[in-house]
């Protein structure tokens, strides 16, 4: 499964990382999200889609 965070709708709120650190970690110049891992299975692939699911902006894409 792939795993993409949309820069433009990231608001750098960090519910992705909290709730998944091993998929994605925010970036220190300005705390927008990245992922990790782009390629992801089994628990990985639990863990991106709990962390998509608590994204507010939607800006998490899995599939
Ligand atoms: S939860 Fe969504 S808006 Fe917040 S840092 Fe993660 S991707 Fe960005």
């Amino acid at each position: 499964m792939r795993v993409q965070v949309d820069a433009n709708q990231c608001q750098g709120h960090g519910l992705c990382q909290m709730t998944a650190p091993q998929v994605f970690a925010l970036r220190d110049e300005d705390g927008h999200a990245y992922v990790l891992e782009e390629e992801v299975d089994g628990d990985l692939a639990t863990a991106a889609r709990e962390g998509a699911d608590s994204c507010p902006e939607r800006a998490i894409n899995v599939g």
